[in-house]
């Protein structure tokens, strides 16, 4: 939420508790409103939600529940809670406190209090934010790094495998990188990862696409519900993109610019559930790219989970062939 608006959640079965909230802190960012418990698990699985004030005591479900199932919910464990009580009773604000809210405030509200308490967890919450987001960024390229990578492929492969979804991963790997490093030096080739990176990232389109650093001049993208067709089409784009960029490369083999090698693979839509889980993703796009490489660079190899017999060369994509 850098720089952005919050979104603020007020929880009450109160009616008129939540209209004083809600006039206090207009203005601290949006607000929603839950009339009770469950109304109040709805929303914050529904949206994202930057603060929770919650009401301890409401008949469906009490704020104890809510933060029970709130620190149970990976995607809500994170939230921030500032627990309203009725009780100024240090037992309950313990309580409070150990079921992991981060504030407290009695009733009847004291709306300074409220309002010094709000903007301070708003401020931890963005602060925490840029450290999440900057925990999964490589700081070479910008692209994702291996760790956020590896979260988001087994989460992608979860959902791929319970939706019945397609799913595809392209590796590549920069040709002849060893010897542009020796003779260009390392800036030089730092400099032409950020290149590579800056295309790949404007290929992708899609909101659930990921670019990331795999390794040293490995990169990979995710692109899940995409069939291998698609997958293929980014794939030969890639090569040629990179191409494109006409950075001298004299000691390659392979071209007088710098090239990659691709390997797709691809998890059909509909495969039925594997004993292996995301690993044999990479693994495949992994020997496709090898045979891409073997195959003389600057190419992109492409093959179907779980069936080596499909391993090819993909076919130049249609714009690039000349008459
Ligand atoms: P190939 O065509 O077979 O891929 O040949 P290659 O020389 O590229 O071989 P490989 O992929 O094994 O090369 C890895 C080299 O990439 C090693 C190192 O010189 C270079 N490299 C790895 N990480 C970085 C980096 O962060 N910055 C720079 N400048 N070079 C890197
Ligand atoms: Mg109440
Ligand atoms: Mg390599
Ligand atoms: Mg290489």
């Amino acid at each position: 939420m850098t720089e952005s608006i919050a979104t603020i959640l007020l929880v009450d079965d109160n009616p008129g508790m939540i209209q004083l909230m809600g006039q206090l802190l207009r203005g601290q960012g949006q607000l929603r409103f839950a009339p009770g418990g469950i109304a109040a698990l709805k929303q914050l699985r529904s949206q994202p939600i930057d603060l929770v004030l919650l009401d301890a005591e409401m008949p469906d479900l009490d704020g104890f529940g809510v933060l029970r199932e709130m620190r149970a919910d990976p995607e809500l464990a994170e939230v921030p809670v500032i627990f309203v009580t009725g009780h100024s009773d240090p037992e309950v604000e313990v309580r409070g406190l150990e079921s992991g809210a981060m504030d407290f405030i009695a009733k009847p509200i004291n709306p300074p209090l409220l309002l010094a308490r709000v903007r301070t967890q708003l401020r931890l919450k963005r602060l925490s934010d840029e450290l999440r987001a900057n925990a999964r960024v490589d700081a070479l390229t910008n692209v994702a790094n291996r760790r956020h990578f590896d979260e988001v492929l087994s989460r992608e492969w979860r959902r791929a495998e319970r939706e019945g979804t397609p799913l595809s991963l392209l590796m590549f790997d920069v040709d002849h990188f060893k010897k542009y490093n020796d003779r260009y030096g390392h800036p030089a080739g730092d400099g032409c990862l950020r290149a590579a990176a800056t295309v790949m990232r404007e290929l992708v389109s899609r909101p659930g696409d990921l670019v990331a650093r795999y390794g040293g001049e490995e990169f990979a993208m995710l692109l899940p519900n995409t069939e291998q067709d698609g997958a293929d089409l980014l794939a030969t784009r890639l090569v040629e993109r990179i191409r494109d960029l006409a950075i001298p490369h004299e000691a390659s083999t392979t071209d007088a610019v710098v090239t990659i090698s691709v390997g797709v693979a691809t998890r059909a839509g509909l495969e039925p559930i594997r004993p292996d889980g995301p690993q044999a993703l990479t693994e495949c796009a992994d020997a496709a790219l090898y045979a891409a490489k073997h195959a003389g660079r600057c190419q992109a190899w492409t093959q179907l989970l779980g069936e080596p017999g499909t391993l090819r060369p993909v076919q130049p994509s249609r714009e690039t062939v000349t008459p």
